[in-house]
């Protein structure tokens, strides 16, 4: 259905010139065989060209006959838009991803919910993954006046793919719900069902396609530690994952392109265009939300709203062109109600289908 609209829609928009050039063509050419003074009564080829007048004839009638089939010639030419490579996202299922992850708790770094919620996200993505590694580090993070163990997760599929898509998205919690209108609650953590685990809900259902349905290049999924939990107003308290890993990576992993999920299942979703996005790896965004509109996903806004320091800022920095997907109106975000039910199986189907269209269309 949603592949036949853009269809319909990309088809037109070719179509457009295509046929006003075409239908210029036809009226010059039936003007041809119509008023042609030369014309004679007669309208089959003449065995043999006795005189000036039949040969003339002849040639006009021949004219015509290949101008009025030019348009279809121009038309069989023209280049149509290919159809895209669709795969189905279920949008239920992240979302009991989505729960599994609250019902831990908190993910704060150096809690028993971070540590257990750690071990599941291994072990699913080993279901699915060719190769699934641990990068665990350790990190001061002043907002906690301690250091603590951080671990990224690192799945990879088809490891021998030289061309690369990576997916990420942070898998922590913030320690402070500093945002929340009830001042009694700042010091206490964020369930984070939007802020964090619903970017991570989709890449583990995007990683069971992944398995049954191998896509056109190799995958990267990471699910980086640490994100979350930074003073407010010091970005360089943040990201501690992602900048590690920026730091530390192979200078061989090198992917064409790089999606960051945050903030994606929100019920009232908004996704306007992330300004650093737009400014570092606009061509990315433009893919992504063309794709969009393809499929019809309007809550991908084509417009540039918030400017946002998240994890697609360290790999920006070194090179990889990633864009950060975030619904940054999220009236939640950082407060104590940042829970499942302002969340919906809905949003993260619509983001799903989109991050899956980018990966399995690579050129398109
Ligand atoms: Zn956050």
């Amino acid at each position: 259905m949603d592949y036949w609209i853009g269809g319909l829609v990309d088809g037109w928009m070719v179509g457009f010139w295509e046929y006003w050039i075409g239908g210029l063509l036809a009226c010059w050419s039936f003007g041809n065989l119509a008023f042609n003074p030369d014309a004679p009564v007669k309208k089959a080829i003449p065995h043999g060209l006795k005189n000036h007048t039949e040969l003339s004839a002849w040639f006009f009638n021949l004219r015509g006959i290949f101008l009025l089939l030019l348009p279809l010639l121009f038309s069989a030419c023209a280049k149509k838009p290919q159809p895209l490579t669709l795969l189905p996202f279920n949008g239920q299922s992240a979302y009991a991803l989505l729960v599994k992850q609250c019902d831990f708790g908190p993910r704060v770094p150096d809690t028993p919910a971070h540590d257990s919620c750690r071990v599941f996200l291994g072990e699913e993505l080993k279901k699915y993954a060719d190769q699934v590694a641990e990068q665990t580090f350790d990190e001061y993070l002043p907002g906690l006046q301690k250091t603590v163990k951080l671990t990224n997760i690192i799945a990879s599929f088809d490891l021998k793919a030289t061309q690369r898509i990576l997916l990420c998205a942070h898998w922590d919690s913030r320690p402070w719900a500093d945002q929340d209108s009830d001042t009694s609650k700042h010091r206490r953590p964020i369930l984070g069902a939007n802020d964090g685990a619903s970017g991570v809900a989709v890449l583990l259902e995007i990683a069971k396609t992944l398995k049954s349905s191998p896509p056109p290049v190799g995958v990267d999924i990471i699910l980086f530690d640490g994100e979350d939990a930074g003073l407010s107003g010091q970005n360089d308290t943040y990201l501690a994952g992602s900048r590690y890993f920026a730091r530390t990576k192979d200078a061989r992993f090198n992917p064409m392109m790089g999606i960051l999920l945050d903030m994606v299942g929100g019920a009232n979703l908004q996704l306007y265009k992330e300004v650093n996005s737009v400014n570092y790896a606009g061509a990315v965004v433009d893919r992504v939300w063309n794709l969009a509109a393809r499929l019809g996903v309007t809550e991908f806004i084509p417009t540039p709203k918030h400017q946002v320091t998240d994890d697609h800022i360290p790999l920006l920095n070194v090179g990889i062109p990633v864009i950060d997907i975030i619904d940054f109106d999220y009236a939640y975000w950082h407060t104590a109600g940042d829970t499942p039910d302002k969340c919906s199986a809905a949003s993260l189907e619509k983001v799903g289908r989109v991050v899956l269209a980018a990966v399995y269309n690579p050129e398109k």
